[in-house]
């Protein structure tokens, strides 16, 4: 399998190549030359747990790596980092199941990447026989900067910078990236939004002279944001393990559709269910959910991609995003894998702000219903759930959830339904008391968001009944060990001065 770029006829490289360099030199994201087709049928994939499916699906793409390597990656990665053998645990509530991609050592479901991601990275490095230390520059709206710097913290032959907006993440989020261990971690706040920060990433991963300079120093880029294809496919592996789970547990029959709803921003977890369908995973329909940076819903409704509006600063940081990277894989797709078309729709987005597709590429995205949630609406989510039957979820998920209940009034479908449920409540804790709680918040005296984020986790833990997850119980008086902060243009120069080049 070889990877080709969306945005030109350059020559198709290698997985370990692609996971190496993250973003093509022409700006373009790699895609899998053709998508396979699942390898065996979800009866027997029903026998397999989290790791053996992982091989199964992984080992079609990535097939520069031995047996022997994909394996080592596999167990390094899904291990007692995670709290359940499972992995991915499903919850059935009212009917509806929740796929929980939250149990990972940084509780949100970047986890499910992040934590093999690296180890196909060094293991690339090996493969590719030069002798250089990478640098991942990360972008992050909260949960990819923590899951990332976890992930390469101390990974020897690596460095990783993490860029934030200072004013746009949750104060748990902060504090877990603040406090990140490992020599070769560096965490900065930018004075933007997350759309800033990835732009100023990309553009730094696009700069020629800089790479230049990089080479000379022993050093070269990469990516671990979701535009690298080394995130997506780990990605693909849960949804297939989803539905060989209804399958054995009689949740479903052999063959029966399922919808899945994805709470959206950057589009790379919904796109790995779609890469999952068209790998031939019975799927009826797949949501997208937003937030009210509604981009991705108005495109699905109209074909027309229109970033050019006010960014919301939402309590569902993660998806307050205008620029879905991932949605370019798909539009390489929906043009009939044409490139030049593709790199054309790319550069009007950046030049104007916008673009429009026509009728035969709105054809073949119909398996896609875009919806989005209010706040307001999430919160009542929270609430409503949480009043019926105990079951508490995060700010994202509960746009998800609401965003399906809309779904279900509008189309009558009653099509067996999955949610991704990408975060751990408590990651959110002042947000879900608000919802939940709403008189709680005249209690809070002067502390800091942080602390009153903590107190927040425990009345959680008191109402819901369960416990707070260690990956917050210990940000509670870690030191913070990271101080850096720029503005968006000033980026590229403080990625000069952390590599001192
Ligand atoms: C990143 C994230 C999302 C959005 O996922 P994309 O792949 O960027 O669409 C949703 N919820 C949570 C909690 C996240 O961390």
């Amino acid at each position: 399998m070889r990877y080709r770029s969306t945005r030109s006829n350059r020559e198709a490289v290698s997985a370990s190549q692609a996971i190496l360099e993250g973003l093509s030199p022409d700006g373009g994201l790699f895609v899998p030359e053709t998508i396979p087709s699942l390898p065996c049928t979800p009866e027997q994939l029903a026998d397999m747990d989290y790791q053996e499916t992982a091989f199964e699906i992984m080992k079609l793409y990535l097939t520069d790596y031995s047996e022997g390597e994909l394996k080592a990656c596999i167990a390094a990665a899904y291990d007692h980092k995670f709290d359940t053998d499972r992995i991915v645990p499903l919850a059935k509530v009212e009917g509806t199941y929740y796929l929980e991609l939250f149990h990972g050592p940084t509780i949100a479901f970047k986890d499910m990447a992040l934590s093999i991601l690296p180890h196909l990275m060094t293991a690339a490095m090996k493969k590719s026989g030069k002798n250089k230390e990478t640098v991942i520059l990360t972008a992050t709206s909260g949960d990819t900067g923590k899951a990332a710097l976890e992930g390469f913290a101390d990974v020897p032959g690596t460095r990783i910078l993490v860029f934030y907006p200072r004013d746009g993440v949750s104060a748990i989020q902060r504090q877990q990236m603040l406090t990140q261990r490992g020599e070769n971690t560096w965490v900065i706040g930018v004075d933007g939004n997350f759309d800033d920060c990835q732009n100023g990433v990309k553009a730094i991963l696009a700069d020629k002279e800089l790479a230049e300079q990089m080479n000379a120093a022993g050093l070269s880029f990469s990516s671990a944001n979701s535009i690298n294809i080394g995130r997506l496919v780990p990605q693909i592996v849960y949804y297939v393990y989803a539905y060989a789970r209804l399958l054995r547990e009689g949740e479903i029959a052999a063959g029966e559709p399922i919808n899945i709803v994805v709470p959206t921003g950057n589009f790379g977890n919904i796109l790995a269910a779609w890469y999952a369908s068209r790998m031939g995973l019975p799927v009826h329909r797949l949501l997208c959910a937003s937030n009210e940076n509604k981009v991705l819903c108005d495109f699905f409704a109209t074909g027309l991609y229109d970033r050019c509006r006010p960014f919301i600063l939402t309590d569902s940081p993660s998806m307050d995003i205008l620029v879905s990277s991932n949605l370019e894989r798909l539009i390489y797709e929906l043009t009939g894998r044409d490139h030049g078309r593709t790199a054309a729709f790319m550069e009007r987005l950046a030049r104007e702000g916008s673009y429009q597709i026509d009728d035969s590429m709105k054809e073949r995205m119909k398996i896609f219903w875009g919806g989005f949630a209010t706040q307001e609406e999430g919160r009542q989510e929270i609430r409503r759930v949480f009043a019926d039957c105990g079951h508490v979820m995060d700010t994202h998920t509960a746009v998800a959830s609401a965003v399906y209940a809309q779904y279900r009034r509008a189309t009558k479908d009653d099509t067996k339904t999955l949610i991704a449920s990408t975060a751990s409540p408590y990651k959110f804790a002042p947000s879900i008391l608000r919802a939940i709680r709403p008189e709680w918040e005249e209690q809070r005296e002067k502390i800091s968001d942080l602390d009153w984020a903590f107190a927040c986790a425990a009345e959680l833990s008191r109402l819901s009944g369960t416990e707070i997850p260690s990956a917050v119980q210990e940000l509670r008086g870690a030191p913070q060990r990271h101080k850096l902060t720029c503005s968006a243009d000033q980026m590229k120069q403080m990625v000069r001065d952390v590599l001192k080049i």
